[in-house]
């Protein structure tokens, strides 16, 4: 292991997030109907709007948080940094601005900062969920940001 990092581990049953934005909803949905009963085998999360259309459309059990908009990007960020997150699936849109611009750049920024994989398209998301990984347990590595922490106090 590399020197100054940690590992987190996954398990096997990974919990992960699902997030669209408006025009990417329906790329999402056609995604996670085709990866249904994979993705019923894990634990799932999304912001409000994708979250509802999950449960009404294809009756996944997912637990909601708040819109997008209305900070579910942050929420999801905070989530990633106490651990509670292993996977991102963030389809956004690059063709529209958004109100919420700098919560979805927070977002992607926390996920690197975590190591977290992330699919922001659905070439990347079909790599990502048809990996031998994903039914196995993966030790995560993280920079060990302990030093970091201490310098800051400092
Ligand atoms: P939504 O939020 O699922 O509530 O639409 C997604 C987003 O805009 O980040």
């Amino acid at each position: 292991m590399i020197k100054g990092t940690r590992k987190i581990c996954m398990d096997k049953k990974k919990k992960i997030v699902l997030v669209a934005h408006d025009n990417k909803k329906p790329d999402l949905l056609e995604w996670a109907r085709f990866n249904k009963d994979l993705l019923a085998r894990h634990s799932l999360f999304a912001t409000g709007t994708t979250g509802a259309l999950l449960k009404k459309k294809l009756a996944l059990e997912v637990e909601r948080l708040q819109s997008g908009p209305l900070g579910g990007d942050q929420q999801i960020g905070a989530k990633i940094t106490e651990g509670e997150i292993d996977f991102l699936i963030f389809f956004w849109d690059p063709l529209e601005p958004m109100s919420h611009d700098t919560d979805v750049k927070a977002l992607l920024r926390i996920a690197v900062v975590w190591n977290i994989p992330v699919a922001c398209n659905r070439a990347s998301a079909d790599f990502m969920i048809s990996s031998p990984l994903m039914s196995e347990e993966y030790e995560r590595l993280v920079p060990d940001y302990g030093e970091y922490s201490r310098r800051r106090r400092a």
